[in-house]
Formats: C-alpha cells, sequence, structure tokens
C-alpha cells in the first residue's frame, strides 16, 4: 500500500501533514494488515522553498515508510501524481493519492480500502461539500462539471485528485500515453469496478493555494480539449444552421417577389452572405473532423484492456 502525494512549495504544511500520514499509514496496516511495504511517497514537485529539505529530513527519519521524489522542475500537480503513481507501479498492491494540505478527508482512506477489499479496482473520493472553497471556485468547479458534461466527457462530478487505483488499475492507465494529462478524465477509461467515498473537504491545513485560477481553467481546457471532439462538430451544426437560415431568407425573398414587396438589392446581398457563411463553417467543421481524426489517434490511447484471461478453456 502506497500513499502518494505532490507538494508544491508546502514548507508549512509537510511539519503538520507528515506525522498525520504517517499515523494514518500505521492505521491502514494494524485494521487492514496491508503487507509490510507501505509507505508515503511525497513528489516534491520543483518546489523553491524548504519542500525538499523537509522530505528528505523525513525520509532519513523513517526509512522506508517515507519515500520522496523530486521532479527537476515544476511540471504541475497532475505530472507530479503521475511520476508517483509510475514510481508505485509494480511495487504496491494500491495506491491512494492525496493532495499535501490535506483537505481531503483522513477518514476517507480507510473507507476507500474498505471499498478495494470488497472488489473495486479504482474508489474515488467525492467531494460532499465545498463549503471551504472561495465562491469563484465553486461556480467555476460546477460550471466546468456542467460543460464537460454537456462535451459528453463522463465524470464524476466533484472528484478530486484523491483516490484508490489497485495495481490493475495502475497497470491499466500506464498503458495511456498521452502527453496532456487529465487523470480525471481517464478514471472511466482505465477499466475495472469503480467506487465512490463522499467526504467533506476541510480548509487547508497550512499555507496558500498552489492553484490560482489560471492554473484552474488551464486544467478545465486541457480537460475538454484532450476529451471532446465536440467542439468541433459544434463549428459544423452552426455551419449547417446558417445555411438554413441563407434558405429561409431566400424563400422570404421569393414570397416578397410574388407579393410585389421587392426589396432591391436585399435577396442578393443577405442569402450569398448567409449561404457562403455556413458554407465556410461547415467546410472548417469537415475539415476539423478529420483533424479530431488525428488528435485521436496521435494519443495512442490502447484500443482494449484486457480484464481477465481464462486460458484454462483453451484447448
Ligand atoms: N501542486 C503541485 N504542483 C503545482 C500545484 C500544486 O504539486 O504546480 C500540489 C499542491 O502542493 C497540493 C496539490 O497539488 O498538494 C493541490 O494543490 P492546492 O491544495 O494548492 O489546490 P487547491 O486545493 O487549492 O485546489
Ligand atoms: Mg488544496
Amino acid at each position: 500500500m502506497a500513499i502518494v502525494s505532490p507538494c508544491y512549495n508546502e514548507q508549512a504544511v509537510l511539519p503538520l501533514s507528515i506525522p498525520r500520514l504517517l499515523a494514518l499509514l500505521s492505521e491502514l496496516e494494524q485494521i487492514h494488515g496491508c503487507s509490510g511495504d507501505s509507505y508515503v511517497l511525497l513528489i516534491d514537485d520543483g518546489s523553491r522553498d524548504l519542500t525538499w529539505p523537509l522530505i528528505k529530513a523525513a525520509a532519513e527519519a523513517h526509512p522506508g515508510k517515507i519515500r520522496g521524489l523530486r521532479l527537476a522542475r515544476n511540471a504541475g500537480h497532475q505530472y507530479a501524481l503521475l511520476a508517483g503513481l509510475e514510481y508505485v507501479t509494480n511495487r504496491c498492491d494500491a495506491v491512494i493519492s492525496i493532495d499535501a494540505d490535506l483537505q481531503d478527508d483522513l477518514d476517507a482512506l480507510p473507507k476507500m480500502i474498505a471499498a478495494h477489499r470488497a472488489g473495486a479496482e479504482i474508489v474515488l473520493g467525492v467531494k460532499e461539500s465545498r463549503t471551504v472553497d472561495p465562491a469563484m471556485k465553486k461556480v467555476t468547479a460546477a460550471a466546468f462539471y456542467k460543460l464537460m458534461k454537456l462535451m459528453g466527457v463522463n465524470l464524476v462530478e466533484n472528484h478530486a485528485d484523491c483516490r484508490l487505483l489497485s495495481a490493475r488499475a495502475l497497470t491499466n492507465l500506464a498503458q495511456f500515453p498521452e502527453r496532456l494529462l487529465f487523470l480525471r478524465g481517464l478514471q472511466p477509461l482505465v477499466h475495472g469496478r469503480i467506487a465512490t467515498v463522499h467526504y467533506h473537504l476541510s480548509p487547508r491545513l497550512a499555507g496558500e493555494s498552489k492553484y490560482p485560477l489560471k492554473k484552474m481553467l488551464s486544467l478545465a481546457w486541457n480537460g475538454i480539449t484532450s476529451f471532446s471532439t465536440v467542439p468541433l462538430r459544434l463549428i459544423s451544426w452552426t455551419g449547417a444552421i446558417v445555411c438554413a437560415i441563407s434558405v429561409v431568407f431566400a424563400g422570404v425573398a421569393l414570397v416578397r417577389t410574388v407579393l410585389g414587396q421587392t426589396l432591391p438589392g436585399w435577396a442578393s446581398i443577405t442569402v450569398p452572405l448567409y449561404l457562403l457563411g455556413g458554407l465556410l463553417m461547415l467546410s472548417i467543421g469537415v475539415v476539423g473532423e478529420y483533424v479530431g481524426k488525428i488528435f485521436v489517434e496521435v494519443k495512442q490511447r490502447p484500443r482494449f484492456l484486457v480484464d481477465e484471461v481464462a486460458d484454462d478453456l483453451l484447448p
């Protein structure tokens, strides 16, 4: 069992979170009989404060229980998390990811392990309430999940990056080689029984949020454009609608001509304007469809993931 936690400039948080994580680890070992090789992996995401010295000191003080990984530069939360997940792949039976500020409820972790023991390959932590989040974050998060749904992306609402992945889910995740990462979107594709554990979000232990609005918007934009080609299709649909409007205008012009109410120049300007505009959008949309196919191909996502093999059934 491994607990991975990305840390970016978390010198204020680590002295408080490390003892809590260690206590939790021994509790998990006792209650659930996790194997001796259970540890906390702290990933320093290119911090510029005392985060790394603190991690190294903790690793020396608690050999085997605290491990550290330092990234060469600030790669971002998702990549720091991925670095941790890659490190533990093939080295643990299950991994739980949790933010270093321990905003996610530590009591949820034993529940996650229980759900895993009951057969779930992936257990997602879901925030039941966001009372501690600033109003701006609440609004943008709600809008983001609505937009993702509209774009046809299958996400569990209010699931943050606190989750348990079984060894098998980790191996499957390793088969997604895409560079632009949005782990929350990948979970449903990774295959395996998914369970959820709900909890209330707490305030940060210390320090400030490392996720300003700019980073949040960039994560959301990446989430949409990495998982959906719906925006491209919207261009085609808009083009088709504009073309249809031009046909309506042509009909109006015809009726006016029959009624003798011709407005000189109106039809010859309006109809081609809408028709050409619509056709242009439609053709961009069609080109977009091909670009969308290229986009799907270059991701080189696995085309299938094997669930089980029953070799004995073969002759
Ligand atoms: N984090 C990271 N790299 C970054 C930004 C954040 O590893 O570039 C870590 C951070 O240390 C924390 C987690 O990601 O453990 C979530 O960040 P934070 O708590 O600041 O975000 P919020 O909870 O405010 O959304
Ligand atoms: Mg936080």
